[in-house]
């Protein structure tokens, strides 16, 4: 039986017995060597009690125990191994069985069968436990690989997929893509997350819906999700993307509200564009990047993308020498009171004199002053310009009111009132002589910042507008609490309402709901006669836009002010 019980722990623990097994083996040995010893003594009647012998078991004993207290656990990382854990359980079935099976030929005792029947119990035993266990180590893969809130596959079980299907179909054609919604955060920011993941999954089942057994859909996290199509070039991936996007387009209805998005996909093809995942997402994430950016909605990669990263950093670099050079440039765009046509005041606008690439509009590097945190010298340098500009304009008998846009990131600042007061101080003006666009983001960002921030601003007299207004999905409520003075509707609002009675009727009762509150209406993106005879109908206050004049340098403005006042009428550089 101790060899028995030995071969048992060799088999089963020995390999976790930790470092001290010496002991466990001491321990089993002196146990076993003493009753040997007692067998000895004791067939010739010799034993008594109360000798060293007695000792013996205690001292084995006290050695196992010593071991057990020392190695309290298995050693971490190791683990038996698994021809063991099968070996064992194996030989002890087929032992049993063979004791059964010569029972039935030879005469076998019965504590030998009982024994063997008990193998074969715990043996049966055994099998249904590794069963278990096996079910839910599968259990736990499968959760290892699947996202939790959509129940895709996940990052990880695309990498596992997809390197798998790339390799066993050679040959074959595929097509990585990669999906982005667009404004995903704003969904977050204004109607919380639950509503944000509530849509992700409803787009997962869409999406679903949409491709074929063969495909492969992950999210890869946030707002990004893959998709591998099966035999698929450059046209089925072209024409799948803008299904997706169709798909996408119909409203989803979350908690009673029914909310558009949309969303950008970038493609790249197997193998020619790239013959493992890593550079096939590479490629697809600067396509997405490119259809995002020129809002295409869908783009596949050419090499072109690829230069991306190398310019980008180029620019970078020509963006911190533009600002020290003196290349920042602004235009004035006049706004016009649409009740005497006078003009009190202009928005500037920034532009970028690139020394080879010419006159950059905002549009070409805005995105790149804001990720490289480059915005807050800008909005210094465009500050400190359109002041100087104003304070010129009070020195020629002409004051106008200068409009300077604020990003979302200029919250990040919460010296920004003193800096600014101190600015126009510096120059001598009122503070009338500044107005500050921002948009619903930077309302939306951090509400309680942008109160105090805007509030303190308001406090100096400098009066605030909110840019772009109708095209963010903020509440009203803000109109009510936050201190602003005037609204600037989108041009997405002004500029169908000539053909589109609907948008008329809404830009009117916009109108109107600015008055209500005590604010000022200015429209923007006014293009034509008919759209500005329109406003002025609807009471709105003030107007700009390409029909009265295009952002232009200061001293064209200056012309353009001077014609106006000499009686030509509307006048277009
Ligand atoms: P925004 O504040 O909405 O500025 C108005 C934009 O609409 C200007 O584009 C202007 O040229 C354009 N626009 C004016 N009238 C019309 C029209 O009748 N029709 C059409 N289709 N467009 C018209 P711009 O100058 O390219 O500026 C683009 C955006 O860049 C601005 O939009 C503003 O958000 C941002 N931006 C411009 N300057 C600055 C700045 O100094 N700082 C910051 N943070 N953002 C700026
Ligand atoms: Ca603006
Ligand atoms: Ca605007």
């Amino acid at each position: 039986m101790v060899v028995a019980v030995v071969a048992g722990i060799a088999g089963s623990r020995i390999l976790t017995a930790g470092r001290h097994w010496v002991m466990l083996v001491c321990g089993l040995l002196v146990f076993a060597a003493s009753d040997v010893a007692f067998a000895v003594v004791d067939v010739t009647g010799g034993y008594q009690v109360g000798t060293l012998l007695d000792a013996g078991w205690a001292c084995g004993l006290a050695l196992v125990a010593i071991w057990a207290l020392e190695s309290s656990g298995p050693e971490p990382g190791a683990r038996p191994t698994r021809l063991w854990t099968l070996a064992l359980p194996a030989l002890s079935t087929a032992a049993g069985l063979g004791v059964l099976v010569l029972a039935s030929r030879v005469p076998v005792s019965d504590l030998a069968i009982n024994l063997a029947t008990a193998t074969l119990l715990l043996a049966s035993l055994r099998t249904v436990l590794a069963f278990r266990e096996l079910g839910r180590m599968s259990d736990l893969r499968r959760l290892a690989r699947t996202d939790d809130l959509t129940g895709l596959p996940n990052r990880r079980a695309l990498y596992t997929d997809v390197q798998l299907s790339l390799a066993l179909g050679a040959g074959g054609r595929r097509a990585l893509l990669l999906l982005d919604l667009d404004r995903f955060k704003e969904v977050n920011d204004s109607l919380g997350h639950n509503v944000g993941d509530e849509l992700l999954v409803q787009i997962g089942h869409r999406l679903s819906a949409r491709l074929r057994p063969r495909d492969l859909l992950a999210r890869l996290g946030g707002d990004e999700f893959a998709i591998l199509l099966d035999d698929a070039g450059r046209e089925k991936a072209e024409t799948m993307a803008a299904g997706i996007r169709t798909e996408l387009a119909v409203p989803f209805t979350l908690e009673g509200i029914a909310l558009q998005t949309s969303v950008s996909i970038g493609i790249a093809l197997f193998p020619e564009q790239g013959e493992d995942l890593t550079s096939l997402l590479r490629k697809a994430d600067m396509a997405m990047y490119k259809a995002k950016a020129q809002r295409t909605g869908h783009r596949v990669y050419r090499s072109v993308d690829d230069s991306h990263g190398e310019n980008r950093l180029r620019t970078l670099q020509e963006l911190r020498v533009a600002l020290q050079d003196d290349q920042i440039e602004l235009y004035y765009q006049p706004k016009v009171h649409l009740a005497t046509g006078e003009v009190h005041g202009v928005e500037a606008l920034v532009r970028w004199n690139h020394p080879s690439r010419g006159l950059l509009e905002p549009d070409q590097f805005l995105d790149l002053v804001e990720e490289s945190g480059l915005m807050h010298p800008l909005t210094q340098v465009v500050l400190a310009k359109a002041l100087d500009q104003a304070a010129r304009w009070v020195r020629h008998g002409q004051p106008l009111t200068v409009a300077v846009n604020l990003s979302a990131s200029a919250l990040i600042d919460v010296e920004l009132p003193e800096r600014i007061g101190a600015m126009i101080d510096a120059r001598g003006l009122p503070t009338s002589a500044l107005l500050l666009e921002i948009t619903e983001e930077f309302l939306m960002s951090d509400r309680e910042r942008a109160h105090d921030i805007l509030s303190r601003l308001r406090n100096t007299g400098i009066r605030i507008a909110v840019d772009d207004f109708g095209t963010g999905y903020s509440s009203l409520a803000y109109l009510r609490d936050l201190p602003i003075d005037e609204l600037k509707l989108d041009r997405s609002f002004v500029q169908p309402m000539a053909d589109d009675a609907r948008a008329a009727a809404l830009v009117a009762s916009a109108v109107v709901l600015a008055h209500s509150l005590g604010l000022a209406m200015v429209a923007e993106g006014v293009e034509d006669g008919v759209a500005y005879e329109e406003l002025n109908r609807y009471g709105c206050d003030q107007a700009q836009g390409f029909h009265l004049s295009r952002p232009v340098p200061a001293v064209e403005l200056e012309r353009w002010l001077a014609l106006r006042r000499t009686g030509s009428a509307v006048v277009r550089p």
